[in-house]
């Protein structure tokens, strides 16, 4: 496993993740290109080959796709069909698997994605229509022996585990700090999900976290920023709080040289923050990485 840390960092995001309006899914990333551009002129974003059907079978059942590719009017989890939306959704979850192609030779990438980890084999919901964390492990999985999905999401990764938890390469690992989505561990010793309620104890959840995905060959880190108070989370998570969580992530990857990508995730306006300021907040992930 390479880890050149020489390169810049790579972030996938184009055009088409972005819808003029909608929810912060749709919307925010074109703010967080921006402020990368901005703040991080050293990270080179890179348009990612955008998620094809034969490939999203590995994932997803078939009949669930026809209608996410349109049939039968369409089917999405951010409201009614439509190309542009089909488009966004497809290049977000192409971003991820980009991303771990890239981090292969780099050892490090993400992708300005969000609208993952709800999605099931069969079902989307909570703005989430295709599993790109899913799609991402399966690629991960043609060149390391194993993968661990690090989901630090405000909610819990019910799809990824609907996809993926009886997979015995993959660990789940999960701290959420609202119940939903929630799921079950059905292998304690590979699996791990755990609630926060209390602030002070959310970074020692983290650390257990990281505990929990020794001996993973590959990360991927889907790093919400609503765990965030005041971008959808628990009262008390601050942005100090959050920036550690960050750095303590990579720190994890960096010194076991373990490939590490990470998608953006959720981060909302739910408590009166503008988008700019739930873009900042994903700059913070993003800073972590480029450093
Ligand atoms: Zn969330």
């Amino acid at each position: 496993m390479s880890t050149q840390t020489s390169r810049p960092l790579r972030v996938h995001y184009s055009e088409d993740y972005c819808l003029p309006s909608g929810p912060e899914t749709v919307t925010k990333s074109r703010l967080v290109a921006e402020a990368i551009r901005r703040d991080l002129p050293e990270v080179v974003i890179v348009a990612p080959v955008p998620a094809n059907r034969e490939e999203l079978l590995a994932v997803h059942d078939e009949a669930y796709l026809d209608r996410v590719f349109g049939a039968d009017g369409g089917e999405t989890a951010l409201g009614d069909w439509s190309e542009p939306l089909l488009a966004s959704i497809l290049a977000t979850t192409g971003g991820v698997r980009d991303a771990v192609t890239e981090a292969l030779r780099s050892g490090r990438s993400g992708s300005l994605s969000s609208g993952l980890h709800h999605a099931g084999r069969s079902y989307g919901t909570g703005y989430c229509t295709l599993n790109g964390l899913a799609l991402a492990a399966l690629h991960a999985l043609r060149s390391v022996p194993s993968v661990g999905i690090l989901d630090l999401d405000a909610h819990c990764g019910g799809g990824t585990a609907d996809i993926l938890a009886a997979d015995p390469r993959v660990r789940l690992v999960d701290v959420s700090v609202s119940s939903f989505d929630r799921w079950t561990p059905s292998d304690k010793a590979r699996h791990h999900l755990r609630l926060v309620t209390d602030p002070a104890q959310y970074l020692a959840a983290v650390d257990e976290a990281l505990d929990r995905l020794e001996g993973v060959a590959f990360l991927i880190y889907n790093a919400g920023m609503d765990a965030h108070g005041a971008a959808g989370g628990l009262e008390g998570v601050d942005t100090p709080i959050v920036r550690e969580r960050e750095r303590r992530v990579v720190a994890w990857a960096q010194s076991r040289r373990v490939p590490i990508i990470f998608a953006l995730a959720g981060g909302y306006r739910w408590d009166g923050l503008t988008l700019e300021q739930v873009a900042d907040l994903h700059l913070e992930t993003v800073r972590a990485f480029a450093a």
